[in-house]
């Protein structure tokens, strides 16, 4: 059973501060919230922000190397289908953005970081209905952030087939990127208490989606395949990427219907995602992989750090 001592509660100057899994180095961190860089004391919104009541509103992760965003546009074109698909009108043109972005960069102490941008549908009345939320907030954070350990990242991570599925696309489109992570929070936890690293999360199918926050790829007799969006993906930046370099090297891909037996017998499989990267994978369910990192997986890795290079100049 779980207890709770109430006096510890009331006293948190004497809390053990939380383990840390996303390390964030808060002295660096910028806020840049509806037009302005604002100090941290200052980068505040209303409680009654529907964003924080409902998980009301949309965002973005963009990482930026050199200080110069990477694939930027990308992410501000998803950002305003996600506005446009919850009916939630963008106070800012996108080439505003653009250079609120520049800001934040600009200001940032270091060249490169992780940028999250979000718009929430705003301050109104307790209840659901948005029409009293008269303006969202726009709301920029520049941190250094640290998804993945560099062990991880050399050696791979543990996967779990969470037991939590992904909500179905006909009851809330996963294209929609939108504030509310509680259901891959659930599988997340899962991952955690299991002593893995990830969490992958079927559809109410039971095929393959995706991991908790990001896209996943399997290598099977030398053919990459992912999860199809329509079985619960997001349409991940970084996939596409995965896409595009895959076609380029002269690997063949293709998007597939999958299940846990595909991931169970595979003979590589990574993760991808703006804030981790490419993430090799060692073992799902306790079956561990053929090759870890794989081979196709080292030739993509390699063509997204040289990819990098050459959009962004780092
Ligand atoms: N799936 C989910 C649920 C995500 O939240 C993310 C982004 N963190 C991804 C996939 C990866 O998308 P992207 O490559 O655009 O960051």
């Amino acid at each position: 059973m779980h207890t709770t001592d109430p006096a510890s509660e009331s006293t948190p100057a004497a809390a053990t501060p939380p383990p840390v899994t996303a390390r964030e180095t808060a002295d660096s961190t910028r806020y840049w919230i509806n037009g302005r860089l604002r100090p941290e004391q200052e980068a505040t919104v209303p409680v009654t922000d529907h964003g924080l009541l409902y998980g009301d509103g949309v965002f973005e992760g963009i990482r930026f190397y050199g200080r110069r965003p990477f694939r930027l546009d990308a992410h501000l074109r998803r950002l305003a289908d996600s506005c446009r698909a919850i009916r939630l009108t963008l106070p800012y043109t996108l080439d505003r953005l653009a250079r609120a972005v520049a800001e934040i960069v600009d200001a940032f102490p270091a060249d490169d970081g992780y940028l999250r941008l979000l718009v929430t549908r705003g301050a109104g009345p307790l209840g659901i209905d948005p029409s009293g939320c008269l303006r969202p907030n726009v709301i920029l954070i520049a941190a250094r952030l640290q998804m993945v350990d560099e062990a991880h990242r050399r050696e791979g991570i543990r996967l779990v087939v969470a037991a939590t599925r992904r909500l179905p696309g006909d009851a809330l489109d996963p294209r929609i990127k939108s504030l509310n992570y509680l259901n891959q929070i659930l599988a997340r936890m899962e991952a955690d208490h299991a002593g893995a690293q990830e969490a992958v999360l079927l559809n109410g199918q039971g095929r393959v989606a995706e991991a908790s926050a990001e896209n996943l790829f399997i290598v099977r007799d030398g053919t990459l395949l992912t999860p199809r969006t329509a079985d619960g993906a997001l349409e991940g930046i970084t996939r596409g990427l995965v896409l595009e370099l895959a076609a380029r090297l002269g690997i063949p891909a293709r998007e597939a219907p999958l299940t846990p037996y595909d991931l169970h017998t595979a003979d590589e499989c990574f993760l991808s995602g703006t804030g981790a990267g490419l993430i090799p994978v060692r073992e799902v369910d306790g079956r561990p992989l053929h090759h870890c990192p794989g081979p196709l997986y080292s030739r993509l890795e390699a063509a997204f750090q040289e990819q990098v290079r050459r959009e962004c100049g780092a």
